[in-house]
Formats: structure tokens, sequence, C-alpha cells
């Protein structure tokens, strides 16, 4: 096979508007201004602003570029853009020249009005501003509309409030940055002038044949199955995961890789994953508001890309049931701008007394404000996810290895950590093979929230989800949790004996949210009920968590939400919960009522037919195993008739009710058993009728023809 050569370190970052291309495109003087409101903040003049438009529009339209768009992340969990065009009135003569000025750069008013606010807007005042965010760098975005330079924005409201995901990121990012500095600065730390939040999300996938996902209504307007009998095989001989990647999609993660590279995302790791068609790509950790950034474009490349190698990629978090389903393992870490990772324990972590505070600063956190970060995590899709056997348990505790959990139960006991477990010598026991050393920090599979060796790994997150609210939740919380530490040392007379008993107290007091065992097993469900910490089972249970007095307090303290804020998202989560339940239903209904139900009525037919001609050709014949099927076929059929008008009923119940919690509560408690009991007698007769007859693709054919 001749292939082309692909230069990947010609191709990386060719569609992005770097630093280095700025530095080549600027005058010295803008790019040092530029250079530092990226780095320490601040606002651009407006004339560096033009120049920076123009040199940005000249690159852009080098590459092909004719509109400009601020890019940016309303609620609806995705991106939003509207184009415009450098095109600009003709002179007299009738020659337009493409133009782009600082203020378009800098400042948008998309009108906007349509996307979920939560009553923040007003209709009359519905206009909506978009702001640049510089510190995430513009790129172009070529797909069929041509090319287009994005420029990445927060989306804020005539008065200033968040109406995105990105304003509250960027804002606990600062928060954290200013208290994370308080600690090191305690520290004797006096060079670094900030730190930054870096995260690094394990995107999962499905991908299964365009063709067949076409022919699924479920697929199309849901994004997961919600009819299906399991295939033959699933999982079950771990065969899939890490197992050799099929030609076609290896075809396509290396479009993929290709796509994401010219966009400066680096992306670095790919494997099967455990079900059938289950894949996994993770780029190399970044700051978290470009990581968010970054994640969105996979997503959006991910399906993109699908749709040219006849695929679709399916990124719902439960697309299959029975199967397992995709979570997006976001990984964590604060480091400030020299170089200091302030997770990274070093050899011997019971010596290492900033990092016994920073951590013992973050197990406070995680306890008190565990609803919260459940609440980061859950979206409609994760609801099938969190709780089953298969993902971490909707309730939050922390995994923090072996020789962590020493050290800290060493420190809780005693005061002092005298010893720290050391990692052994793994034998492999063949001559030829070197001997490893073990990491002394082990993994656990199933806890939602593992320390990885320099970093927090927060395993809860939904695979369609923006990582944007986690990572914002995280920051705020460890950022509160700094700022109550150092509020307490910066006024110790005795530092030493000061922070040694503070992070006695933090951890005796905030213990129980340490688990290393199996969270997977029903016995952790009773200790955890036991120590107190909260299983909060469904989304519609979560929202609540956003507007208690607790949070309150910690969001608007360090100016992340408003209370007002936090309210309208608690609505835009009710709404988009009823929402989402109610396009299933409706597409439950349309299925069963125009596909599945009549398929069942061919079939039983055929079954009367064939019994009457048998009976009629050779009336000795037995009969017995048509009669048999169309007995049990006619009372499934039944079944699901009662139970397809049930559903019919419950969701317009649901439907007419006026939006926000009882409605939301409405479709959790009636609509979705009401969804189970029409899918369980459907997905049986799925096994029942004739293959020929039954008018949708199987999980087999979906999950394992690709
Ligand atoms: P796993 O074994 O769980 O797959 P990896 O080592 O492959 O973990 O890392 C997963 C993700 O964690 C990657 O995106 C990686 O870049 C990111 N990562 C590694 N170190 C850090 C760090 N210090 N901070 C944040 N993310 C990190
Ligand atoms: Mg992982």
């Amino acid at each position: 096979m001749c292939e082309k050569v692909v230069n990947v370190e010609r191709i990386f970052n060719e569609n992005v508007f770097t630093m280095g291309k700025m530095k080549e495109r600027l005058p010295k003087k803008v790019y040092a201004e530029v250079k530092n409101v990226i780095e320490y903040g601040g606002e651009l003049s407006p004339e560096t602003a033009d120049v920076v438009a123009k040199a940005m529009k000249d690159w852009a339209v080098e590459l092909g570029a004719t509109h400009y768009t601020h890019w940016f992340q309303p609620l609806t969990g995705i991106t939003a853009e509207k184009h415009d065009s450098f095109v600009t009135n003709p002179d007299a003569e009738g020659r337009m020249l493409m133009e782009f000025s600082g203020k378009e750069l800098i400042k948008g008013e998309p009108d906007a009005s349509s996307f979920p606010s939560g009553g923040l807007r007003a209709t009359f005042e519905a206009r909506g501003y978009t702001a640049w965010d510089c510190t995430s760098p513009a790129f172009v975005k070529k797909d069929a509309t041509g090319a287009i330079l994005c420029i990445p924005t927060a989306f804020c409201s005539y008065k200033g409030e968040a109406l995105d995901k990105k304003t509250p990121l960027l804002r606990s990012m600062e928060a954290l940055s200013e208290q994370a500095l308080r600690i090191v600065r305690l520290f004797g730390n006096t060079e670094a002038t900030k730190v930054t939040a870096s995260v690094g999300p394990e995107q999962e996938y499905f991908l299964v044949d365009r063709d067949l996902y076409l022919q699924r209504k479920d697929l199309i307007y849901a994004g997961r199955t919600l009819f299906g009998a399991p295939a033959p095989k699933g999982q079950e001989m771990d065969d899939h995961y890490f197992g050799v990647i099929k030609e076609r999609i290896g075809s396509y993660m290396k479009d993929l890789n290709e796509e994401l590279w010219k966009l400066g995302i680096s992306a670095k790791t790919q494997h099967n994953e455990v079900a059938p068609a289950q894949h996994e790509l993770a780029p190399i950790f970044n700051t978290a508001n470009i990581a968010v950034d970054h994640n969105q474009l996979i997503m959006e490349t991910m399906k993109k890309v699908a749709k040219r190698h006849g695929l679709a990629c399916l990124l719902h978090e439960k697309p299959f049931a029975g199967v397992n389903g995709s979570g997006k393992h976001d990984n964590w870490s604060i480091c400030t701008d020299n170089g200091v990772n302030m997770l990274d324990p070093g050899a011997t972590p019971n010596q290492n007394i900033q990092f016994l505070l920073v951590l013992a600063c973050i197990i406070k956190a995680v306890d008190i404000h565990a609803d919260l970060l459940r609440q980061s995590a859950s979206n409609v899709g994760n609801d099938h996810r969190l709780g089953a056997n298969e993902a971490p348990p909707a309730i939050i505790s922390m995994f923090l290895g072996e020789q962590l959990e020493d050290v800290v139960k060493q420190l809780i006991e005693t005061g002092e950590a005298a010893s720290c477990k050391e990692g052994e010598r793994l034998y492999t026991g063949v001559s030829t093979l070197p001997d490893l050393q073990k990491d002394a920090t082990d993994r656990n599979r199933t806890s939602p929230f593992a320390f990885t060796g320099n970093k927090f790994e927060f395993r809860m997150v939904g695979s369609s989800d923006s990582i944007a609210s986690p990572n914002t939740t995280l920051n705020a919380i460890v950022a509160e949790s700094f700022c109550e530490a150092a509020d307490v040392l910066e006024k110790a007379s005795d530092f030493d004996v000061a922070v040694h008993d503070l992070i006695k107290e933090y951890l005796a007091e905030h213990q129980r949210i340490i688990f290393n065992g199996n969270g997977y097993s029903e016995e952790w469900v009773a200790e955890a009920e036991r120590r107190g910490l909260p299983n909060i089972k469904s989304m519609v249970d979560s929202v609540e968590s956003l507007t208690t007095e607790k949070a309150v307090k910690l969001f608007e303290k360090f100016h992340i939400f408003t209370k007002a804020e936090l309210e309208s998202r608690a609505e835009v989560l009710y709404e988009t919960y009823a929402k989402a339940i109610n396009i299933e239903a409706l597409t439950m209904v349309d299925m069963a009522g125009k596909q599945l139900i009549p398929a069942v009525i061919t079939y039983t037919t055929e079954l009367a037919a064939s019994i009457s001609a048998v009976r009629e050709a050779c009336p000795e014949a037995d009969v017995s195993a048509q009669t048999e099927l169309l007995m049990e076929t006619s009372a499934l059929l039944a079944e699901s008739k009662k139970a397809f008008d049930a559903l019919k009923k419950e969701t317009a119940q649901a439907a007419g009710m006026e939006e926000g919690e009882s409605q939301a509560r409405a479709y959790h408690d009636q609509v979705m058993p009401a969804m189970s009991k029409l899918r369980a007698p459907l997905d049986k007769l799925e096994m029942m009728v004739d293959k020929e007859i039954w008018p949708i693709p199987s999980y087999g054919d979906l999950t394992f023809e690709v």
C-alpha cells in the first residue's frame, strides 16, 4: 500500500494562531503587550487590538478563511458559532478589501437570545456578549463551510452574568491561582506568580456503521438505543479491550489524529475500550480552559471524521444497555509557573509538608463538597452509568493508594509520619526481562476520585459532557480550602507547629471520604451511608446542591457564580432533563407505534396464516410450535400495546406541567419507568420475531459489524 506520509511535526498547530505565529507577525512591542495580557491578565489597548486582529485575519486568509466567528460554549453543553465574513463595502471602483478590526476581535454581540439562560435574560434584554478569551488560541476550522477563523470567547449577559460554561471556569482558575499562591508563599516560594490548573481528559466513544445508525431513530434523536436485546456476545471475553484495532477503525483514528494535530490538540493515546465498538482517545494535558476547548473540538471532530468514513460516532454515556458505557476521566493537577506540580508527592511524601497540606486541603474540599462534585458530573446520559455496575458509583469517595493512605493513617494516629512505604520491585521471573519498580501509588479502578501519582483523576464525568463544570467545581472547592488554610497559617506565630496541627486536623476530620476498597460493592453503599456520605442517585436529585447555602457561599466568595447565576443554572438543568427525557419518550412512542408493534403484528399474522395453512394442508400435522409462538408473541404484543398507551399518557402529562423541578421529577419518576415497561416486552419480542421482519438493526449488527 502506498500511503501519503504525514509529517506530524509540520502539520501540528497548522491551523492555530500560536504564540510563535504572533511573534513572527506582530511588531515586537505589540507582541510583548499581548503576551503580557495572556499571561497576567488585563486589557489590550484598542490600537494593539487592531494590530492583532489584522495579523490574525491575514494569517487566516492565507489558510483560505473567508469568515470569522466568536466561538463560545452556551449552557447547551456544546459549542456555538455565528459566522461573519471579512467582506466590507466595496469602494467606488468596486474593489473590496477583507477586514477585521480589534473591536470585532475583542467583543461580539450575537443576538443569541434562544440559548438557555434559566431566566437570566428577559427577551427584551436578550442580547448576549462574547468576549475574547485570549488565553486560548484562535484557530481556523476547515469543513464544508470553508475555512472559519474561530475566536474562543466567553459569553455573558448585558449585566455581565455568565451565560456559558467558560466564564465561570475562567473565574475559578483565577480564584484557585490566587489562593494556591498564598500556600506556596507560605513555604517560601517567592518566584511563582501564578498557579494553573492542568487537565487531561480521556475521551471514550463508540463507532457504528452510519447506514445502520440511520436506520435507528433512537440513535438519531436520542443518541442511545432505546430498544435492543443483548447480542449473543457482549464484552465477557475481554477481547475488545486493548484489542487489535480493525482496519476501518484504524483509518478513522489516523484521520482523526491528523485533524486534531492540525488544531494543536496533542492526541496521544488511542485504544479499543471494554465494550464492543468502544474506543478511547487521550490528549496530553493542558491548561484547564484550553483543555475544555480542545475537548469540545475533539468531540466535534470525532463526529465529523466518522461521517467521512461511513461511520457514526456515539458520544452518549450509555448507547447500549448491558455493556459498558462511556465516561471521560478528568485528570487534574495544579502547577506553579515556576514548575512545581503541587500534587507531586516526591519520593518521600511523608517529609513533603507542602504536599501534605495540599493533600489535606483537597481531602477536606472533596468531603465538604461531595454533593457539588457529584452534581458537576451529572447529565441526563450519565444517570445510566453512575451507580451501575461498570462505572464509579454515585457516591463520591477518594482513593489515595497504599503509600499515601499509610502516611495519612500515621498522621492521624500519631501526628507524625515517620516512614513511607516504597514502591517494591516487581520481579518478572525471566532473566532477559528487566525487573520493574512498582509504582507506590497503585491504582483502584473503582474509585470515582483517585490519586494517580501526581494528579487526581475524577472518573465520574460523562463522555458527552463538557468538562467545564467539573473543573470549575474542582478549582472552586480547592480554592476555598486553600484560602481557609492560608487564613490560619499566615497568622501563625510558629508556622511549623501550625501547619502540622492543621494537616492533622483536616485529615482527622475528613478521613471518612477516603476509601480504598471496592467502590462497586454493595457493602460500600452501606458503609458510605454509615459514614454519612451523600449517595445522590440521579441528575434530578443532584441539582439542588447548586443552590444550598454552602454552595452559594463558596461560589460567591470567589466570584465564580452569583446566587442568581446558580439559580438560573439549576433551572436550566431541570429543563434540560425534562426535554431530553421527553425526546426519548416520544422517540420510543414513534418507534414502537410505527415500526416495532406493526412488525410484531406482521409476524403474528404470518404465524396465524401458517397455522391455518398447515392445518388445511395436513389436518394431522402438529402445529403446536406455531401455536405456542403465536400465543407468546400475542401476549407480549398485548403487553407492549398497554405499555405504549401508558407511556403516551405519562409523557403527555409531564409535558403539560410547568417547567422546573416538579416537571423534571415527573419525567424521572413517571416517564422513565413507563419507558422501561415498554422496552421490556419489545426486547423479548426482538428475540422471537423473524429477523427479516424486525425493522431495526440489532445490537449485534451495530456493535460487531463495524
Ligand atoms: P491512564 O493510565 O489512566 O490512562 P494516563 O497516564 O494515560 O492515565 O494519563 C491520562 C491523562 O492524564 C492524559 O490526558 C495525560 O496527559 C493526563 N495527565 C498526566 N499527567 C497529568 C498532570 N500532571 N495533570 C493533569 N493531567 C495529567
Ligand atoms: Mg484512564
